[in-house]
């Protein structure tokens, strides 16, 4: 029976090339998109012109009380289009960045980065539990910034550290259905997130190559590969770990 695979945020960067690289392995993929539909469209055509299906669906993580709902469409999309099959790989990758030292970082960007990091993926992942497949695999996307700092990203890496308890706590509760939870933190990568800050500044590029055991920035093309082995077979013992993916950053 083929995969499937629920993406959140696969519209663009880390999301849409885990999307193309898992659909690449044989695996259908449907994914969410928050607000760049033409985007979202693009990544639908490119995964079924390799012969896999695909779906995007919009969703705001932020918003919870959509979440029902959104629950209530994935069920119908299951039956309609995979014969009930359930999700058997669920990436909690949607969110945005914020660079804001803790001296000017106001309340309602706190509340931003734990309403799009910790309440949506925690409560996204409630809501559709009963649709992923029993033995199924959850990967929640975290950062090096959780394990290590830089000044201004205190609020976001808040958030990403409490992912990566989150994760720690999924896998012990959900392990009685067999289904397995990791934490994957990406290093600094090239992507739209905080406007391109990495992407476009060759100063940032180069600080980043310079605390880099590899010596470069990320690609989003690293992410989806990490992505892509952590949902083989080769990851059926692991569950509750921190995978860091980042080139070796501040070793
Ligand atoms: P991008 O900005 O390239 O893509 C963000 C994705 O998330 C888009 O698909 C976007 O949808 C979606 N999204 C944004 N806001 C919401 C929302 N409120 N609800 C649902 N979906 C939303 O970011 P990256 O791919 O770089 O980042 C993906 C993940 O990786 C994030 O969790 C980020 O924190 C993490 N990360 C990124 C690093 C980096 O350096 N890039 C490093 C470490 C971790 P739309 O296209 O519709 O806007």
């Amino acid at each position: 029976m083929t995969k499937l695979a629920l993406i959140t945020g696969g519209s663009r960067g880390l999301g849409r090339d885990s999307a193309l690289k898992l659909a690449e392995k044989g695996i259908d993929i449907i994914f969410t998109y928050h607000s760049n539909e033409q985007a979202a469209q693009e990544v639908v055509s490119a995964i079924q012109s390799t012969g896999r299906k695909a779906f995007a669906l919009q969703c705001d993580v932020r918003n919870i009380s959509s979440l029902d709902t959104f629950k209530q469409t994935l069920s119908t999309l299951l039956d309609k289009q995979f014969e009930g099959h359930k999700v058997d790989y669920l990436l909690n990758n949607a969110g945005t960045g914020l660079h804001a030292e803790i001296e000017q970082t106001s309340e309602e960007q706190l509340d931003e980065m734990l309403n799009i990091h910790v309440k949506g993926p925690f409560f996204f992942t409630q809501k559709i539990l009963p649709l992923i497949a029993d033995g199924g695999h959850i990967i929640n996307i975290s950062s090096g910034l959780a394990r290590f700092s830089f000044p201004g990203s205190a609020a976001y890496a808040m958030a990403k550290g409490a992912v990566e308890v989150m994760t720690r706590y999924m896998a012990k509760e959900f392990a009685n259905r067999k289904i397995r939870v990791n934490t994957l933190a990406p290093g600094a990568i090239a992507t739209d997130f905080r406007g391109g800050a990495i992407r476009d500044s060759e100063q940032a590029q180069s600080m980043v190559a310079s605390v880099t055991a590899l010596n470069r920035v990320g690609e989003a093309q690293d992410i989806g590969k990490a992505v892509t082995a952590m949902f083989s077979e080769g990851f059926d013992w692991i569950t509750g770990q921190r995978i860091e993916a980042s080139g070796g950053m501040i070793l």
